[in-house]
This record gives C-alpha cells, structure tokens and sequence, in this order.
C-alpha cells in the first residue's frame, strides 16, 4: 500500500469514475468523488438511463482488477452472435467471436450500482451525491461544487482531478478554457428510444436466446438485447427527420407496420405508440480532444475524454480500459504526474480515435450491411482465412471486442486485411472468369469439331 495524503478527487459517479475510484483507493489513494445526481440506488429509473451495455473482453478484464467480473457476467446474459432479421423475412446468426466467446448484455444502471457498492463497502470510498461541479481553479488547486439540496458553493483543495464527468463534461469545459486544447464534437443524425418487450407468460423469453437481436432498415434500425428477466431491451436508432414525420398514432402504427410489423405483438401496439409520441429520441454524440491532461493535476476519462457513438458497444469498456492504462502509469512513474499525464494523452488519443471512427462505421454493417448476401460471404472467407492462418488474418470484431490490441492498430490490421480480403476475392472472381471462359471454349471447339464430323458422315 502507497500511503499518500494527496487529496484525489473523481468527478462523476458514473460507471468509469466509480471504477477509477476502486482502482486508486486499493492501492491506498485517498479518494473522494462527487456526483451531480442523487444516488441511483434509491431512485426510480430515467428515461434513457436504463440501457444495456455489451461487456466485452477490455471491460471484463479491467473489472478482475478489482475483483468485479463474476458478480457483473453472472448478472448479464451471454450474447454469442447477431440474430438478423433481414428486410425480406428471412433470419440467420453471425458469431461474434471466432472461439466461441460471448458479450455480455449488462444493465447499465445495475452495473453501476455494483461499482458504487464495491467502492463504498469495500474500498471506503466517499461520494458525495447531488454535488454539481461548477468551477475549476486548476492553477491554484481549488475546485467549486454546488449543493443541489440548498445550492451551497462548496470549494475543494485537490491534488488532482479525475473528469469522469461523461459526454458534456464540466471538467472538459473549464480545461477548454485553458487555451490551446483542440475539441471536436460530431452529433449523429441519428437519435434514439428505448422499447421493453417483456417475457411471455409463463417467464419465457419473446426471441431466441443467447443473441443480440437487429432489425436493420439502412436510415433506421431496431436491436434488441437479452436481460435476465427474460425480457429484451429494445433501441430503436431513427434520424430526427423521420421522427418528426411520426406525428400521429397513425403514422406510427403504419411505420411500424411497414417496417418492423413483427416485433408489434413483442412491444404491442400500445406500448409503440406510448413510447414514439410521448418521448423525445437522445441525442448521439461523437467527442474527440486532441489531448486528455492540463499542467500537472488534471485528466480526463471516459466519455469525458472520448464519447463515441454505441454501435460497436465500446464506450464503457474503453473507459475501464482508460483507466487501468492511466493507473498502470501511475504505477511505472512512481505517481510522478508530470510524466503520466503528457504520456497518458500522447499514447491513448490515437487509440480512442480509432474507436470512435470505428463506432461510427459500424451503423453502415448493423443497419443495412448484414441485409446483404454478398457481405455474409465476405464475413465466411474471413473466418476461413482466420481459421487456417489465425496468426495472419483476425477478424475485427474480433480484435475489438475479444483482444486487448490497441484500437489504433487494429484500425491499421483491418485497413491492411481488407485490403487481402479484396485481392483474394478479385483473384477469385478472376480465375472463376477464366474457368467459364475456357470452358466455354473448349465446350465450342468440342461442339464444333463434332459438328463437322456429322455434317461430313452426312
Ligand atoms: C444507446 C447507448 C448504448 C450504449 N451501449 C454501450 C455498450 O453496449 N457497451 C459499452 O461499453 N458502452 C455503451 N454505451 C456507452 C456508455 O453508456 C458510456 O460510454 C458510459 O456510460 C460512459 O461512462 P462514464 O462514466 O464515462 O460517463 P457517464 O455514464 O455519462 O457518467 C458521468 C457521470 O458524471 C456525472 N456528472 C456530469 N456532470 C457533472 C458535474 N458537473 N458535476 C458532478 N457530476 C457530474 C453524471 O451525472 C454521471 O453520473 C452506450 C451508450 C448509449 C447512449
């Protein structure tokens, strides 16, 4: 145990500040986190905070760390391949992995209280709830929450920040007003709203088990995962545009009937309804920083740092991943910042980049790719290929979400792959071209020769 007196303060009690908070104070950090909401283990559930998340292998591995992986699988269920329902009726799975392994569909909200309770009762971390960060002196070490209960500004000493406060972080904002900090952020055209299909009666599950389930539509998609309930939970991925023409009760039954008719009796028409007129699809965001640190105190994490959008399921296994990298860091350099953080940024930007334009290259493969024969063919020539060279060819998803490859090389591998994979299918359709020719020809020649032998007997 490193025994320190510096005061580390985490802002966020979401998923990945929770989970740093475990990393640090086993290793003896003194450290206390602050979080805008109440506690989420006493209230009832938001809309748009009760999503599943896929757990896959850098999440998975970075909650052995702390002892978390048994108790968060054993509360998932297993997804080992796509379930599509393509357009024209038909349906057929797609393995995730190519030695079997499976994601894991996680509530998000339950894997969050698991980190919160782990943290409170076994590492004594404190966290202060309903505690809204407002101002950041990074220069002199003071930052400034507000009580929600009375609106107190509460100023706080601290040694270093953590921002762990997700996609429209404050942390983020008061180190952009640093200068010198590079920032992009992307909003998909795409919004989204969650459906429940419930268990039949009887506790039986309303689709196939052990897959995550998609309707792809190309400008829209519905994908469904498995909970332990036996329920799904559906995400439906529409653009604003086309959401606003669903105006009437109508409208959306007819939309759904054209398009998704049979998940009506799954969800049931009044469920549908509810959901598309009374709720507002959320945002989706894409947010890159050209760097993660300021001076020598403060870093960013997670969704803070990198928010991406949910369609190759990374964002919270990214963020563990974060995390264990920085504490690993922290580690190397003797807890000396003014190493960590420079390198900290320097070698995960590139990584979490590629991650976040992989994410948003993915909707093109989960909305209208899988529709396609030809693309499934492609898939079965690359499981091939990986099955007689596996040390030459690894499929992505693969090197995404099973391996701990960094994502800015498996981005390089796959650039390269592809580029394989098309010669090989190239050479094919060459020499398939050629065997038709030729036989063709020496069809004609035989044809020919015959024919004169005929004609002349004649
Ligand atoms: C539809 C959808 C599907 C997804 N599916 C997956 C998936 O399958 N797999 C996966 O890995 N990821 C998935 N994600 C992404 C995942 O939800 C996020 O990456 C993850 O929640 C990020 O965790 P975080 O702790 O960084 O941020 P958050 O979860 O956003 O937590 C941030 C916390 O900070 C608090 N906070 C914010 N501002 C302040 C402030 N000023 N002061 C104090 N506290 C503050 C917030 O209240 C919140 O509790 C999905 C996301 C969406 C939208």
């Amino acid at each position: 145990m490193t025994s320190v007196k510096e005061q580390y303060v985490i802002v966020g009690a979401g998923p990945v500040g929770m989970y740093m908070a475990c990393l640090l104070s086993k290793e003896g950090y003194e450290v206390v986190v602050f979080e805008q909401r109440e506690d989420m283990r006493g209230t009832e559930l938001q809309h748009g905070r009760s999503i599943n998340l896929s757990l896959s292998t850098r999440g998975i591995e970075a909650l052995m760390k702390i002892n978390a992986e048994t108790q968060a699988v054993s509360e998932g269920m297993p997804m080992s391949a796509r379930f599509v329902h393509r357009c024209d009726g038909t349906t057929y799975t797609m393995q995730y992995g190519t030695n079997g392994e499976s994601l894991i569909s996680v509530d998000r909200r339950q894997l969050n209280e698991l980190l919160l309770n782990i943290a409170e009762q076994e590492y004594g971390v404190k966290v202060h709830f309903q505690h809204k960060l407002i101002k950041c002196d990074f220069e002199n070490g003071e930052i400034v929450f507000e009580r929600s209960s009375d609106g107190t500004q509460i100023p706080v000493k601290i040694d270093m920040i953590f921002g762990c406060d997700g996609a429209h972080s404050t942390v983020r904002k008061e180190m952009m007003r640093c200068g010198r900090f590079d920032y992009c952020q992307t909003y998909s055209k795409h919004g989204y709203i969650e459906l429940i299909m419930p268990a039949k009666e009887g506790h039986k599950p309303v689709l196939e088990e052990d897959f995550l389930h998609i309707w792809p539509k190309c400008q829209f998609m519905l994908i469904a995962l498995p909970n332990k309930d036996k329920s799904y939970t559906g995400t439906f991925f529409i653009p604003f545009e086309t959401w606003d023409q669903l105006k009437t009760k109508e409208d959306i039954l007819n939309f759904w009937d054209n398009h998704f008719r049979e998940t009506i009796p799954l969800i049931g028409k009044d469920r549908i309804v509810e959901a598309v007129m009374n709720k507002e699809p959320l945002p989706l965001i894409t947010i890159k920083c050209n760097r993660y640190h300021l001076g020598n105190n403060c870093v960013l994490l997670g969704d803070a740092a990198h928010a991406m959008l949910p369609f190759y399921g990374q964002g919270v296994n990214c963020g563990f991943e974060d995390c264990e990298i920085f504490h690993e860091m922290m580690k190397k350099y003797n807890g000396d910042f003014s190493l960590i953080l420079p390198e900290f940024s320097r070698t995960r930007n590139p990584d979490a980049k590629a991650i976040c334009d992989l994410s948003e290259m993915n909707y093109l493969e989960m909305s209208s790719k899988v529709n396609c024969k030809w693309f499934c063919f492609r898939k079965k020539v690359e499981r091939f290929l990986h099955f007689v060279l596996p040390w030459f060819y690894i499929p992505l998803y693969q090197m995404v979400a099973f391996s701990r490859i960094p994502y800015s090389d498996v981005l390089k591998k796959q650039q390269r792959q592809n580029k394989i994979i098309d010669g090989i299918l190239m050479a094919g359709y060459g020499i398939t071209g050629a065997v038709v020719i030729i036989g063709s020809f020496i069809v004609y020649k035989y044809v020919n020769s015959h024919l004169c032998t005929i004609t002349c007997l004649i």
